[in-house]
């Protein structure tokens, strides 16, 4: 095995090996051997973290009795941190996940830019005095919440991992980390970069483990005061039902279905390079994936053409050691998930265009070709579910309402992209997407500042910019009779 980075568990301070000695092995999904040995944290081991995490949450704490500006400082120096050893993380994550060296390197940037971005907070989260009748002072405190949990699947492990622990920290928060275990290296660099940034022991804990032994006891613990999850729908809705046996906040980033909306004044190359970036990136494994593709049916056959030559032009590898700009699937089991949607496409009736299959020159890695249906409508079943894969379903429209209609004819709601060179267009049907994120002529797009979240069954409550300092404070209100 290759990987020579950090395998044990991180808690109070300490490299640790999990409670019962098991350990799991990961495979590098580009080549197919066995890339890492990690220890395997279970429920005890959850539990041991939570209790590092509790006590360094305590209010006369080190972490709690920190000034503001202190702690942004140790935020900066976390970021500082991940900086030195972006190649190494990059190189992990790459063969970790199977995403090419380009794409984790930009999410370790959008990492460093987070803790850097909330780094600028610390010293700016602040209450209200609230006028009231009477001879009273009334005034509002934010508070941190306490422990805060953090479940993170494997499609981007280190960028969405920094994105719930930057404002959480900043908050005056601890935490655990619980990464999946298909992907569970890049977290554990939080912890070198903890230990280097000298945050106090017991402020961030890594555990890698199952989601079904680790993640659900972090999500049942009465000792976390919220939880922040990242990850499928199904999953996302039993964190939600065990998470309120206790009364614990959850945020939830789940699923997606997303629709790239084109208008027939679109400029059609960028809205091509646009869709075919959005739904190819990260091999299509990407919550907020443009999977679906909305077109006027005057520009449909213009606008195919486009995006599969594009997507016949992308070279497939890990981008390691070839010139490969989209890599694998992250396993064996998901590459059989995606091509039974395929299947499952053809069976209903869609037109495969371009793709439908494994790559023939491939030996090894669980590759999966850039795959476009045409002939689609939104109620087949690669229309409605999230495939995560390199699959798009072109569907064609014929007047503004009833692209907004196919386009929110969906359980989900997290991004949509509309193309169109007119502003009326762009702001109405903008108004009228039932989506928490809207983009218009350029997909996909998220910012440290911006909120990240979906309507309806894509999640609950925000990430990012001001409203996840929501999310990780509460609000406590003091009233002083001053009679
Ligand atoms: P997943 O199967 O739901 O897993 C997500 C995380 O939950 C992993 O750490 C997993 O651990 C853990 N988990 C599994 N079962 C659990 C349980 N019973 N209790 C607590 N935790 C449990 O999702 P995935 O397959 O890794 O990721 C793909 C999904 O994530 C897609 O639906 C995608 O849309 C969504 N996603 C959403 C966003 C967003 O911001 N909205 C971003 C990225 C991905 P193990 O992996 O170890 O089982
Ligand atoms: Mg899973």
């Amino acid at each position: 095995m290759s990987y020579s980075g950090p395998t044990t568990l991180y808690i109070d301070g300490e490299w640790t090996a999990a409670e019962s000695g098991e350990t799991f092995v990961t495979e590098d999904p580009a080549t197919e051997e066995p890339y890492a040995d990690v220890a395997e944290a279970a429920e005890a081991d959850v539990d041991r973290a939570v209790a590092a995490a509790y006590e360094a949450a305590d209010r006369d704490g080190e972490w709690r009795s920190l000034g503001p500006r202190e702690r942004g400082q140790h935020l900066h120096a976390m970021a500082d941190a991940i900086e030195e050893r972006k190649d190494e993380i990059v190189n992990v994550e790459s063969h970790d996940n199977g995403k090419t060296p380009f794409e984790a390197s930009l999410d370790i940037d959008m990492v460093i830019e987070t803790f850097r971005y909330y780094a600028g907070w610390t010293d700016k989260i602040q209450g209200d005095e609230v006028p009231v009748p009477g001879d009273r002072l009334n005034y509002t405190v934010r508070e941190p919440v306490g422990v805060t949990g953090h479940v993170i699947p494997w499609n981007y492990p280190f960028q969405l991992a920094g994105r719930s622990l930057a404002p959480a920290l900043a908050c005056g928060n601890t935490a655990v980390l619980k990464p999946s275990s298909t992907t569970p290296l890049s977290a554990l660099y939080y912890a070198v970069a903890a230990e280097e940034a000298g945050l106090p022991e017991g402020v961030l804990n890594v555990v890698p483990g199952r989601g079904s032994t680790a993640g659900n006891r972090l999500a049942e613990h009465p000792d976390v005061d919220h939880v922040a999850f990242t990850g499928s729908t199904g999953v996302g809705k039993g964190v939600m039902e065990r998470a309120s046996e206790n009364v614990t906040g959850v945020t939830l980033e789940l699923g997606g279905k997303g629709p790239n909306v084109i208008f027939p004044d679109a400029d059609l190359d960028a809205a091509a390079a646009g869709c075919h970036y959005g739904i190819f990136m990260n091999a299509g494994q990407m919550c907020w994936a443009g999977s679906r593709l909305v077109v006027h049916e005057s520009v449909h056959d213009e606008v195919v053409d486009r995006v599969v030559q594009r997507a016949e032009s992308t070279p497939l590898g890990s981008g390691i050691d070839d010139d490969g700009q989209m890599g694998p699937t992250v396993s064996e089991s998901q590459q059989q998930e995606v091509l039974d949607y395929i299947e499952t496409g053809k069976e209903e009736g869609a037109t495969v265009a371009t793709g439908g299959g494994v790559p023939e020159d491939k030996d090894a890695g669980y590759f999966v070709e850039p795959t476009v249906f045409t002939d689609v409508t939104n109620d087949m079943t690669i229309a409605q579910e999230e495939i995560f894969g390199p699959v798009l379903s072109v569907i064609s429209f014929s007047d503004r309402e009833e692209a907004i209609e196919i386009a929110n004819d969906s359980p989900y709601g997290l991004m949509a992209g509309v193309w169109t060179s007119d502003l009326k267009t762009a702001h109405t049907v903008a108004e009228y997407l039932d989506y928490g994120m809207v983009s218009v002529n350029e997909y996909p797009v998220t910012q440290p500042q911006t909120p990240f979240g979906g309507f309806k069954e894509s999640g609950y409550g925000r990430e990012q910019g001001t409203e996840a300092l929501h999310e990780y404070t509460q609000t406590k209100n003091v009233n002083v009779n001053l009679e």
